[in-house]
């Protein structure tokens, strides 16, 4: 059997969006390859005296419609090939957004988990020095992504700095808010999740104070079983899952009090007042939304008839494989794809650079209402291509994106 490449995934996309909009052959072959790729190694000095040689990527889709924006991950198993998917998805997420941006991702192939404070702060400064001629807020602007957070940011920004010897807090995002980082960014993926939730309530009558079930009790699940309840004025969490188990109360679950239970704990498992259940029934709850924001592939070929929620709100990047999202297509069951879903984050990176740019920062009220009409507006163009072509909702968001980096391809003259 051939084994799964998220690359060849990502392209097979690329080809079909193509196909419906009757690209030419040279405006695919641009879009289907990222215009710049940098592979590089770094060798690091770890605490007991050896030398490590960690291997580095950045790869940078697409710039017809702005600079490369796209996370940077410290994983283990990454190879070129998933980043090159993740930067061409980060070009398709940005355009479906309409945000003046491309698409780029970057990683470190190595566990982070293990290495202490300053063995991070090194690797960050390591990749930040193999690449500084590269990035810049008008070139490519990275993020926080799998193992990185505000504080490699904030390592990342410093070295840039240094080595550049300008202040440009808009190099990198999701940075701590005393280094010119955003309000509402920390919510920014699940708040623009559950504002995609909301229309497609509106759009697929269906009832929002419905149960909802999250797959995935981390950053994005945990913000979004919270915010659920507070922006769509109801609904109850019936079950929650993280990688140690699943919990389940048919009357509901309070959101606030199974995040803290998980700080305490670490787990979601041994909640009170709740049974632990199967992790992978979660999934096929008869639920009015499900959130999948763990990892790859939860809906699949096995259980995609059995997914029994009305509404499914990609929050995770590829929680459905192809073949399930045919079947889940077929039986009625509405999915928000990943572009679209998880876009909220990349939106209000995009606002943290405006503010860095205009050395002026707005409050979380301002941030979320552009959040809002930035998300309302994508899920309406996604929805009008979908219903127009009669397409899933995500080939309806690859046409949209795919349509725009095409236009702004040719007026530039490239194909
Ligand atoms: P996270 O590490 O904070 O959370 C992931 C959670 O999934 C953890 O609680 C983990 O225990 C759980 N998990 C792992 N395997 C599981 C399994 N088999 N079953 C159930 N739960 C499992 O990560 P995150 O930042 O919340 O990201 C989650 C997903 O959302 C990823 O696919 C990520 O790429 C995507 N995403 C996140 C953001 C963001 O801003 N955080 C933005 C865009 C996309």
């Amino acid at each position: 059997m051939q084994s799964y490449n998220s690359f060849k995934v990502a392209q097979s996309q690329v080809m079909a969006a193509a196909k419906l909009l009757n690209l030419d052959q040279a405006t695919l072959d641009l879009l289907l390859w990222p215009q710049r790729e940098f592979a590089f190694t770094l060798p690091v000095r770890m605490d007991g005296g050896e030398i490590k040689i960690l291997h580095g990527y950045r790869i940078q889709h697409n710039f017809a419609r702005g600079p490369a924006k796209g996370g940077i991950r410290f994983h283990p198993d990454e190879t070129i090939d998933t980043v090159r998917a993740l930067a061409g998805w980060m070009t398709w997420k940005t355009a479906v957004a309409d945000l003046p941006l491309g698409g780029g991702k970057g990683s470190i192939a190595c566990d982070p988990r293990p290495m202490s404070r300053r063995e991070l702060e090194i690797i960050s400064r390591a990749y930040v020095r193999a690449l500084w001629q590269h990035i810049g807020v008008d070139q490519d602007i990275a993020a926080t992504d799998v193992y990185t957070n505000p504080q490699t940011m904030a390592w990342m920004l410093d070295e840039y700095e240094t080595i550049t010897g300008r202040h440009q807090p808009g190099v990198v995002t999701n940075k701590p808010l005393s280094l010119g980082g955003s309000e509402g960014r920390r919510n920014a993926t699940a708040r623009g999740g559950v504002i995609a939730v909301r229309e497609a309530c509106r759009t697929n009558k269906v009832d929002p104070a419905g149960d909802y079930a999250v797959q995935g009790f981390g950053n994005a699940g945990q913000r979004a079983a919270i915010l659920h309840r507070e922006l769509l004025g109801g609904g109850s969490l019936v079950a929650a899952s993280d990688s140690s188990g699943a919990v389940y109360n048919s009357r509901g679950i309070n959101p606030m009090e199974l995040v803290n239970h998980k700080l305490r704990t670490g787990s979601v498992l041994g909640f009170p007042e709740s049974e632990a259940i199967e992790p992978d029934s979660l999934l096929e709850m008869e639920v009015a939304v499900l959130y999948p924001a763990a990892l790859e592939n939860a809906i699949n070929v096995k259980n995609a008839n059995r997914i029994r929620a009305r509404i499914v709100c990609e929050l995770a990047n590829g929680p459905t494989s192809p073949q399930a999202d045919d079947v889940l297509f077929e039986r009625g069951i509405h999915v928000i794809p990943d572009i679209l879903a998880n876009a909220g984050g990349v939106t209000v990176s995009y606002l943290e650079m405006v503010q860095n740019r205009s050395s002026f920062y707005w409050n979380d009220t301002s941030i979320n209402k552009r959040l809002d009409a930035t998300m309302m507006t994508a899920y309406q163009a996604v929805h009008s291509a979908s219903k127009e072509r009669k397409v899933p909702p995500r080939m309806g968001a690859m046409l949209v994106a795919v349509s725009r980096v095409a236009e702004a391809c040719k007026l530039r003259g490239w194909v």
